[in-house]
């Protein structure tokens, strides 16, 4: 099976139907550019950038973040590259900011709510993207987006940043899509309205299914609600497809969904525009969609939007795909 994989390295993922889809990575260090290419991913869907801010003493540099994301839109040679803005709290700390115990860090003060509060790091963070966009096909996505306030002050400060570089003679490029992770109820439910003022959605349904079920994703004794194919997760996940789809513009998910075999059928008839997954699940899945036919997933997915539990959802995937 593996041999079979490997002959799809540069081929395209597209449906037996021919309907394309994109097939890209989850990375975390530029390091792990190698095994996107590897792997024919098709760019990267998502970039963590807590990892640059990890395993150290103090915040980094805007230099020494600009030359780790120079060196990603480089080595991916135009290919599309999804960086997120710093995505920290939650189960992701950083010693050094010396933030205060919370009772619910998954509901506290992280992500793009840190940076709105302290916006030297997010300021610093956004320079080093912007310098780093002439180097490649740099899309920006900002995390745990609750309301359509937050996406606007987090763009304004984008677009001061920008003006700022450009009064300094520095280059910026014209072209950087801007995105919101979905991993919010919120955001899913309000999609038609953010759909009119960002680029692309990417849902992230690690945290959506938490913030859904209620159900803290690191808590083992609740994680039989950890439900991807739940109707009430595919119905969300069709709310913010259909609402970018209304204004022509994309969706992808980044989140482990993405990238899971019973899940994968479901997406595609769904219309998710983008799958982004670790890069060596990437061969698998392109394999798997190119056995698929769109229009049948389609009438598959309609038909679980109405059911009732997760255990009907599983058994119409499979007995539809086997
Ligand atoms: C997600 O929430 O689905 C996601 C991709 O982000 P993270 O796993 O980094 O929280
Ligand atoms: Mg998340």
């Amino acid at each position: 099976q593996k041999a079979e994989w490997a002959k799809l390295v540069n081929e395209p993922t597209v449906s037996s139907d021919n309907h394309h889809v994109e097939l890209v990575a989850n990375i975390g260090t530029p390091k792990d550019l190698k095994g996107v290419i590897e792997n024919g991913g098709e760019g990267v869907g998502l970039y963590r950038t807590e990892f640059l801010y990890m395993g150290r003493e103090q915040l980094p540099t805007e230099d020494e973040q600009f030359e780790s994301y120079k060196a990603v839109l480089e080595g991916l040679t135009g290919k599309p590259v999804v960086v997120r803005t710093l995505d920290i709290g939650g189960d992701k700390e950083l010693p050094y900011l010396d933030l205060p115990k919370e009772m619910n860090p998954f509901l506290g003060f992280r992500a793009i709510r840190l940076c709105l509060e302290e916006q030297e790091i997010f300021r610093t963070q956004l320079r080093a993207l912007l310098r780093a966009s002439i180097y490649g096909n740099l899309k920006i996505m900002f995390p745990m987006i609750a309301t359509l306030d937050e996406f606007r002050a987090a763009k304004a400060l984008l677009e001061e940043e920008k003006q700022k570089l450009l009064s300094e003679g520095q280059k910026v490029s014209d072209e950087i899509e801007l995105g919101i992770m979905v991993e919010i109820p919120s955001t899913a439910i309000l999609a038609d309205q953010f759909a009119k003022e960002v680029d692309f959605f990417s849902i992230g349904t690690n945290d959506l299914i938490q913030y859904t079920m209620a159900a803290d994703r690191m808590n083992q004794r609740v994680s039989y609600l950890y439900q991807p194919y739940s109707p009430s997760i595919l119905r969300l996940v069709k709310m913010v497809i259909d609402a970018s789809h209304a204004e022509g513009k994309w969706t992808g998910m980044c989140g482990e969904m993405a990238g899971d075999e019973t899940a994968i059928p479901l997406l595609l008839g769904l219309g998710l525009d983008e799958f982004s997954m670790s890069a060596t699940s990437i061969l698998k899945a392109r394999s798997q969609i190119r056995n698929l036919k769109k229009s049948d997933m389609e009438k598959l997915a309609q038909e679980v939007l109405n059911m009732q539990t997760t255990a009907q959802v599983i058994e119409a995937v499979n007995a539809a795909t086997k």
